[in-house]
């Protein structure tokens, strides 16, 4: 199949192009390249543009064939949402309506939708599974949660069939290499650690440790990128062949502490790590564990990478490669 990939120089996005590849398909990437890296796809599939560029929308529609769109494209830092949510609405939501109008003109009906454990807002139980209420807590988890409920609409109007994934903590590199997580601004903790521990940062700072959890510190699930990927291959298998639309967690269906992943990465790398503890990052729920049980079942989704020390590994090997210079 044909595959529009939007974001697909990003980090998630690059690494659904090389599942995608692998399995046979054929990629186009749309991206504005503010925060995707145009090494990591190759120059042929790239086309750089942005998603409020409607007229770019109908030529790039017109000039292909496409059989489904994977939309990674999107900004996700939770605390600028919650500065500035005007810039979250307008590329998040706005700027996924001009894709989705631009999909149903041209006919192209399946859609494969990058959401978020965001959506659940603070879980009530977990594992969290895919109808636990959803209630975001910041801008960011709401333009998701705002692109599920379109798309509801658009299948019940358009005939739009999509699945929409519920990443929890994306986490690792393809084991292979050339692609990984390169943020700028970084705020995730897996490469916050390793540029502690490469001195490219003086420390460290742990978000918290009065949490109600075994040792203070947040509970997350970290998932491999590339078991990510797998499932978004996975989502259009189904899309093809059952034309049914869909809403999956994508977990590990357990948690690592803040700690944990710090003393992981020390084993990994032989030393230690400078860490300083800090105070709770606003926003931030206790604990976020997926459950992935019906992402198995009717997907057939089995996630291969999900030893901590796997995600770590391939996370170390491609972060050092990037920047130790
Ligand atoms: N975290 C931390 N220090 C940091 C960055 C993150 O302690 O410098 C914690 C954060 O509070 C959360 C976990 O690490 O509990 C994962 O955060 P990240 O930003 O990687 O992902 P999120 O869970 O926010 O999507």
């Amino acid at each position: 199949m044909k595959i529009l990939v939007t974001g697909g120089a990003g980090y998630i996005g690059s690494h659904a192009v090389r599942q995608l590849k692998r399995a046979g398909h054929q990629t186009v990437v749309l991206d504005n390249l503010v925060f995707g890296h145009a090494e990591f796809v190759s120059l042929d599939e790239l086309i750089t543009g942005d998603l409020s560029d409607t007229a770019l929308l109908q030529k790039t529609f017109k000039e292909n064939h496409f059989d489904a769109v994977m939309h990674f494209a999107a900004y996700a830092y939770v605390g600028e949402s919650v500065e500035n949510p005007a810039k979250y609405y307008r590329n998040n939501v706005a700027s996924t309506l001009n894709l989705l109008e631009a999909m149903i003109t041209h006919g192209v009906n399946r859609f494969i939708f990058s959401s978020t454990c965001a959506t659940y807002g603070v879980p009530e139980t977990v594992p969290i599974t895919e109808d636990h209420p959803q209630q975001p807590i910041n801008p960011y988890g709401m333009t998701k949660w705002m692109v599920e409920k379109i798309l509801q609409d658009f299948d019940r109007a358009y005939g739009l069939k999509s699945v929409c994934l519920r990443y929890f903590n994306a986490a690792g590199a393809d084991p292979d290499g050339g692609i990984g997580e390169d943020h700028s601004p970084e705020t995730h903790l897996i490469p916050l650690v390793f540029d502690a521990a490469l001195g490219r940062r003086p420390h460290i700072t742990v978000f918290g440790t009065d949490y109600p959890t075994a040792d203070g510190t947040c509970i997350r699930d970290y998932i491999h990128v590339t078991d990510l990927a797998d499932a978004h291959v996975l989502a259009l298998k189904y899309l093809s062949e059952h034309g049914r639309s869909e809403i999956f967690n994508l977990g590990n269906g357990r948690g690592f502490s803040v700690k944990e992943i710090i003393q992981a990465a020390e084993k990994n790398i032989g030393h230690n790590i400078p860490v300083q503890f800090g105070g709770r990052r606003e926003g931030d729920p206790p604990v976020l564990i997926g459950s992935a049980e019906k992402a198995k079942k009717v997907l057939g989704w089995q996630p291969r990478l999900a030893d901590l020390s796997v995600i770590i590994e391939t996370a170390w090997r491609w972060h050092r490669h990037r920047f130790l210079k």
